[in-house]
């Protein structure tokens, strides 16, 4: 529990920089590299310097993992943060930064999403139901159920309907009735989603299954709505009911893993249509989120929850007592260093 103690000494908002490695088709490291780590040699610190246009920009965040960190290097710094939403707590790990900059590897995996190259989603739930097992023996039984969803546009998909929810969501942009999904908060701080896909979940392999489908779904809607996948958030949400049998002791915790929509600034002089529709929609999505994590962080009594669906859904697992990581996932191309040093500003912001 050293880890969690720690955590709550510095706030319950943290910030993880990830870089990824230059891949083979991005050519040599021979080129002049944008990205520097100044205070560490290791896989792991937390300082990083950024070189655009012959300036220099330095940041300090929670943690920084150098291209070399393996996805188990980057587990091994989230795990008790895991742990705690089986011990009752809300939590939420964002992963933020421009399309291409690393957030689906970080959290789904890498290709065929298995072995080393396994994200933080699938090694979460095999840690859950590893723990969940362990702590059958001290009498706990606990209920798990999942549910994914994406926003597009400020329209709530559900990525594991039966119903194929692509076109639910083209409905309702047509304004043709399709699922509201209308988000309720009750008064103990659980979130239903009206219509919302929720499965009961008992093993890893259940979950893989489940994820997949999403991801089926998500492709489904891609090929007909233009490659939006990078401009949707992904949403994965494990909710965790646990009761002790003998000493009727209950918990009750939330675990929500958030890819999000890529934070590229499209230009908006070329776009029109559905393209700008999207960019807007992208842009007052992250800036809301960034507004909300910064009145969080500046315990500001007002936190502007409601001017976004993706804060709404959250907004109990992001106030009180829970805890919120953002990754910001940052790509070592010296052509993106524009991109990545407002992905950094924007994490230096709510750090
Ligand atoms: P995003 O989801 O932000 O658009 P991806 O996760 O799809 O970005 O990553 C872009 C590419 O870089 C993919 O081919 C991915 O496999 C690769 N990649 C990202 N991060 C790493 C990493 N840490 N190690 C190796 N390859 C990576
Ligand atoms: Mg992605």
């Amino acid at each position: 529990k050293l880890h969690n103690t720690i955590l709550e000494l510095k706030g319950n908002i943290r910030v993880f920089c990830r870089v990824r490695p230059l891949l083979p088709e991005e050519g040599s490291t021979a080129e002049a590299k944008a990205i520097t780590f100044p205070t560490f040699t290791e896989t792991l610190g937390r300082g990083i310097d950024l070189l655009q246009n012959g300036q220099k920009y330095s940041f300090v965040f929670d943690k920084v993992f150098r291209p070399e960190a393996t996805q188990e290097d980057v587990f091994v710094e989230i795990s008790q943060l895991i742990q705690s939403a089986l011990d009752g707590y809300k939590v939420c790990i964002f992963a933020y930064g421009q399309t291409g900059s690393g957030k689906t590897f970080t959290m789904m995996g890498g290709p065929g999403n298995g072995g080393e190259q396994k994200g933080l989603i699938p090694r979460s739930l095999e840690q859950i139901f590893e723990t969940r097992q362990y702590l059958q023996s001290q009498g706990w039984k606990y209920e798990l159920q999942v549910s994914v969803l994406e926003i597009y546009n400020e329209t709530i998909r559900d990525l594991l309907s039966p119903n194929k929810s692509w076109s639910d969501a083209s409905r309702a942009e047509n304004g043709v009735s399709g699922k509201q999904y209308t988000i309720k908060h009750d008064a103990n701080g659980n979130t239903h989603v009206s219509d919302l896909t929720v499965v009961d979940v008992c093993s890893t392999r259940e979950v893989s299954y489940l994820l997949d489908k999403a991801a089926q779904s998500r492709s489904a809607g891609r090929t007909l709505m233009n490659e939006q996948s990078s401009r949707s958030h992904f949403v994965f949400t494990l909710r965790i009911f646990g009761v002790n049998e003998s000493t009727e002791q209950q918990v009750q915790g939330v675990l929500n893993l958030i890819d999000l929509a890529g934070s590229e600034r499209l230009s908006k002089s070329g776009s029109s249509g559905d393209r700008l529709k999207e960019t807007q929609a992208i842009n007052k999505s992250l800036s809301c989120l960034s507004d909300v994590v910064f009145a969080l962080a500046k315990k500001e009594d007002h936190v502007p929850f409601r001017n976004s669906k993706l804060t709404y859904l959250l907004q109990p697992c992001l106030g009180g007592d829970s805890k919120t990581l953002m990754f910001v996932n940052i790509s070592p191309e010296p052509s993106s260093s524009g991109e990545s040093l407002c992905s950094l500003r924007f994490a230096a912001r709510v750090n």
